[in-house]
């Protein structure tokens, strides 16, 4: 390729939404350009990048026994009322309908498509295991698209999904596809960590995400310094606390007069903020209806929300606001406690079974109660874990001192079981011929996520530095003067070497000065540079300096073209 044919047009300032090096980077080296709000072109140069990553998820998908097909994205609602997410679904599901006012969406992820396909076109238990994947455009509206391609409204991804006849083929697929893509990531040069997550409302039992350590990233990560454990927050767990045993006493209730925050009722009291009892009330909703529920947690703990969720079952929870509150309870927030509260379905978290003496509100207006006992005094409830784990806390596996890193997911790895197959009535003849639901699981990588979390991970001031594998040309060539004939003859006799070579290498044939096209160059990220020069007519040497590092060596013709070679490693 030739610089002065390709259609790119690098900017000096990146407009201002672009608040992290990503997204910044990849619009000034023209990589992307903005169509609406989440939605992007992927220009001749960041297209190269993207089937480029798209290539190796291939091969090693491809490796892996996996076979590439190609779904629709426009779907019938249909299908998704079967599945049942057409309702649960919400409004990051886009709707449409076509012109017979049927209703339609654009996929945001293909589990009915899949498990209809392998439900009509196989049979026998002959014919599994299988594993189906695709690289295409999804659709979500999302809350807030922001951060270029880390989240945005139609985006690439690749999505597979494993069939096999019973949860040990299950544990095989899914282990396969767990090495995939740690090579997968490996040869794309991202710096990654796979952890325990959430497997949420999309079902099942298990689940990993492959997640880039970055300060930009959306979601929080724990991890322990002592052994391997780590774990999105969400489903974060940690060793059980043992708190001090206090004496039995009766409860009390004292006046404690405009006092309501925890820090106020814990210095008011002079008791530790462990042992004030948190009530909480949420608004779950549901499908058809919505509902007030109550929540109790330490006093030093937050409520995680994301396992509460799983347990109710909701579409979506929120705190309730203080009318609701009021209404529902007649108190005013502040004061509310589990003792003689009004009937509210309540949640009780594990560790405050293990108050010993408490303190909660009195459900009255500037009363407390003190001497609570978790195990006697909170009626009936669902105990389970509601509480966000803190930096406090130590590693549920081994103990050791466990922290918090931001991530951003890239992809991610989940054990489906029957949840579709189920509801779908994706069944196989098994040996004795007797129909058994297929165990699936699925497998999604970001595709043009991943290229972003590469930029976040491997730029500097001047710009990108993209790993050699997903580069968009590995080799730059740079003619310092135009207008030298000879020096455009060795820049072209040189292109013409390496393109023999098949090596992936651009001429920048332009009348740009030097330094114009050596920023260009740095910005676009190019990992390795050669400049033709006066020093090409007199000594016969090239300058090759390799991105990455900055080194610059001054090479002889074929000790350059050998040079370019080991590092590329052909
Ligand atoms: P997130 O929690 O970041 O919203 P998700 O859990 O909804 O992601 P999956 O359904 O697991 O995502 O999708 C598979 C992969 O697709 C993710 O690992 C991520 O890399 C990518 N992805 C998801 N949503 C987006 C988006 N809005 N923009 C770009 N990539 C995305
Ligand atoms: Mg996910």
């Amino acid at each position: 390729m030739r610089v002065s044919k390709l259609l790119n047009k690098t900017l000096k300032e990146a407009p201002a939404e672009a608040e992290i090096p990503s997204h910044s980077l990849l619009i000034r080296s023209g990589m992307i350009r903005k169509l609406s709000g989440g939605i992007y072109s992927y220009l001749p140069l960041g297209w190269r990048v993207l089937q480029k990553i798209s290539n190796i998820i291939r091969e090693e998908m491809n490796n892996s026994g996996c076979q590439e097909l190609m779904m629709p994205i426009i779907q019938p609602a249909e299908l998704w009322k079967e599945s049942g997410r057409w309702y649960v679904y919400g409004d990051e599901l886009i709707r449409f309908k076509d012109r017979h006012n049927r209703d339609y969406c654009l996929s945001p992820t293909h589990e009915e498509v899949i498990t209809t396909i392998v439900k009509k076109e196989t049979s026998s238990y002959k014919e599994l295991p299988l594993n189906l994947y695709q690289i295409q455009n999804k659709y979500r509206d999302e809350r807030r698209p922001r951060f270029g391609l880390m989240r945005s409204r139609e985006f690439l991804m690749k999505d597979g999904y494993s069939f096999d006849k019973d949860n040990e083929g299950l544990d095989n697929s899914y282990n396969d596809m767990y090495s995939a893509y740690s090579r997968i990531f490996d040869r794309c040069g991202l710096s990654y960590r796979a952890v325990d997550a959430d497997s949420g409302a999309i079902g099942g039992s298990s689940s990993h995400e492959f997640m880039v350590l970055a300060n930009s990233g959306e979601a929080l990560i724990v991890y322990c310094d002592d052994c391997e454990y780590a774990s999105n927050i969400e489903s974060a767990t940690h060793k059980a606390v043992t708190y001090k045993m206090g004496e039995l006493q009766s409860i009390e209730k004292v006046a404690t007069p405009n006092v309501k925050t925890i820090e106020e009722v814990a210095t008011f009291l002079d008791v530790k903020k462990e042992n004030l009892i948190k009530t909480l009330i949420y608004k779950a909703t549901y499908k058809d209806n919505e509902q007030l529920i109550c929540v109790l947690v330490r006093g030093h703990r937050d409520v995680n929300e994301i396992k509460l969720l799983n347990q109710l079952g909701a579409l979506d929870i929120a705190l309730a606001d203080d009318e609701a509150v009021k209404k529902a309870t007649g108190v005013e927030p502040g004061f509310l406690g589990p003792i003689n509260l009004v009937n509210l379905p309540l949640y009780i978290d594990e560790e405050v079974l293990s108050v010993e003496d408490g303190v909660t509100g009195a459900n009255e207006k500037d009363f407390h109660i003190i001497h609570v006992n978790g195990k006697r005094d909170m009626g009936q409830g669902t105990v389970g874990d509601y509480h966000l784990i803190s930096e406090d806390d130590t590693c549920p596996v081994c103990g050791g001192k466990i922290h918090f890193a931001r991530g951003t997911e890239v992809g991610q790895v989940f054990k489906l079981g029957t949840k579709y197959s189920e509801a779908l009535d994706c069944t196989y003849l098994d040996e004795n011929g007797k129909a058994q639901l297929m165990v699936m699981g699925c497998y999604g990588i970001g595709v043009s996520r991943t290229m972003a979390a590469s930029v976040e991970q491997n730029h500097d001031e001047y710009g990108i530095i993209w790993p050699v594998a997903i580069a968009p040309y590995q080799v730059i060539l740079v003619p310092v003067n135009m207008k030298d004939d000879t020096v455009v003859a060795f820049a072209e006799d040189l292109y013409a070497t390496l393109k023999e070579k098949q090596i992936d290498v651009i001429l920048d044939d332009t009348t740009e000065r030097a330094g114009v096209k050596f920023a260009n160059a740095d910005l676009i990220g190019y990992p390795i540079r050669v400049t033709i020069g006066k020093k090409a007519l007199y000594e016969s040497t090239v300058d090759l300096k390799v991105r990455a590092t900055g080194e610059v060596m001054s090479l002889g013709l074929e000790e350059a073209i050998g040079t370019i070679e080991s590092l590329l490693k052909l």
